[in-house]
């Protein structure tokens, strides 16, 4: 043989050896917004009276990230929304893996919590509109649209996984009264802790549960630094201080409107999208009611909120150290959940209620209210199926719950994960109502009353032990 060939040889083979080894697959990300802002003319959502809306103060989006890495890829979406459906979640989730190839299983989807949206619910208010399906149909749409976009923008990541401190704007909201001074409950009795007591009221003896000040944060960019996306969590229920009529993304939005102007990066192409998903903030406000509360501006707390949220993350980020190598997997299961169902003496109470007069239509009374729901869950299965969902994004996972579980489900979630940072989003895959714990229930208040509340009252234990089982799963993939 030649020197020549002997060389070819020897470097066709060196080929070989190279090819056979498969050069390591790149983390990925792409994130993209698709604007979901509804028709003017539809009701408000999340109170007891519902306006109909007659101003669109800042649009609302589905702000959606698309991660991969190589082998697993999750997609995530934070919808403008009051809250999710399960119906409307398990159709989107579908449309993804059927239209975009990413598993139903691997598609988280979760709502703000904005008390200044239309619902996209099934059940159209009366009078019935019939155009109500539109919305819905609408804004499943322009999730698979918004997904789609982060698909088509995928491109070599770096993943940074950071918290930062926020408790100056959470406060838990329920409190024990002094005793003598707690109003009856719609049903005639006595609780023992009132939601939203005014602030400064001498009534105040102490809240009756915790507050978490952490900010999760997941920021992802390019190798070059350019970035891609932050997906951030705060435990608050809302802000509010909207004007009557006003569409509004709250606090949620204007965070996401204030972190890109912080880091500059509101003219990227593609661009930088910024996210605020909601913690466990079902008992979570942002009013201290230690004291009398000056009225404000509207939209002025909640751009004050939302400043110091994204000045504390973008301070954060500045140190965050960005791995290259980021490790996905998802688990997503359902968990059968008893309902709290109305006793024959409390569905005797509705009905004698509507028997009387119920308030005008600009007022509200909270007992008429309470009746017909209580009329409703009786004729409701006493058991539900309740999505769970764990993403594992590198040494962070994410646990969902749908409804609003209290603060302290949160506070625990983290602790006992054995994975951080963890953190656990509500209003995911649809809601059913506040999640107190046991001891809650015991206590009473608007949150655990018959009607507002979404399982039995050790529910929120057996959800709990069904997701850290799930993080124990995708802790362990590589
Ligand atoms: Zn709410």
């Amino acid at each position: 043989m030649k020197p020549s060939l002997l060389v070819l040889v020897a470097c066709s083979l060196i080929a070989t050896t190279l090819c056979a080894a498969e050069p390591a697959p790149r983390f990925r990300a792409g994130a993209a917004t698709s604007v979901i802002t509804p028709p003017l003319g539809r009701p408000i959502v999340g109170n007891f009276i519902a306006p109909l809306s007659t101003n669109v103060h800042d649009e609302l989006h589905a702000r959606c990230l698309v991660l991969d890495d190589g082998k697993t890829k999750l997609a995530l979406a934070v919808l403008d929304l009051l809250g999710t459906e399960v119906g409307m979640c398990a159709e989107t989730r579908g449309l993804i893996e059927k239209q975009l190839g990413i598993p139903a299983s691997n598609v988280l989807i979760s709502a703000v919590h904005t008390h200044s949206a239309s619902s996209t619910g099934g059940k159209a208010p009366a009078p019935a509109e019939p155009e109500y399906e539109n919305y819905r149909a609408f804004v499943v749409q322009r999730i698979v649209d918004g997904v789609r976009c982060a698909v088509n923008r995928l491109r070599p990541a770096q993943l940074a996984c950071v918290t930062a401190e926020v408790p100056e704007h959470v406060f838990n909201r329920r409190w024990f009264l002094k005793p003598g001074t707690m109003p009856p409950n719609p049903f005639g009795g006595i609780d023992q802790v009132k939601m939203n007591p005014p602030p400064g009221s001498p009534n105040l003896v102490k809240p009756a549960g915790p507050t978490d000040p952490t900010v999760t944060i997941l920021a992802l960019r390019e190798p070059n630094g350019r970035p891609i996306a932050v997906y951030s969590t705060y435990a608050l229920h809302y802000v509010g201080g909207v004007p009557k009529g006003d569409i509004s993304a709250d606090y949620f939005g204007e965070y996401c409107r204030q972190f890109e102007r912080l880091l500059d990066a509101r003219d990227l192409d593609p661009p930088f999208v910024a996210m605020m998903a909601n913690g466990a903030s079902g008992d979570v406000t942002s009013t201290d009611r230690r004291e009398p509360q000056p009225p404000m501006e509207p939209y002025a707390k909640m751009r004050r909120v939302a400043e110091t949220i994204a000045r504390r993350v973008h301070a954060v980020l500045a140190k965050a150290e960005y791995q290259d190598h980021v490790a996905l997997a998802a688990r997503f299961r359902e968990r059968t959940i008893a309902r709290p169902m109305p006793t024959a003496e409390r569905i005797a109470w509705a009905k004698e209620r509507l028997t009387k007069p119920g308030p005008r239509p600009d007022q509200v009374d909270l007992s008429w209210s309470y009746a017909h729901r209580i009329t409703d869950m009786a004729t409701r299965e006493a058991q539900v199926s309740v999505p769970l969902q764990v993403l594992r994004i590198g040494p962070a996972c994410i646990g969902t719950m749908p409804g609003e579980p209290f603060c302290e489900i949160g506070l625990e979630f983290r602790q006992r994960a054995a994975m951080q940072p963890a953190v656990l989003v509500e209003w995911a895959h649809g809601g059913f109502g506040y999640i107190p714990t046991a001891k809650h229930f015991d206590w009473g208040g608007y949150e655990t009353w018959l009607g507002s509340c979404a399982f039995e009252p050790h529910g929120s234990e057996k959800l709990l032990d069904t997701l850290l089982e799930m993080v124990a799963e995708v802790r362990d993939v590589k």
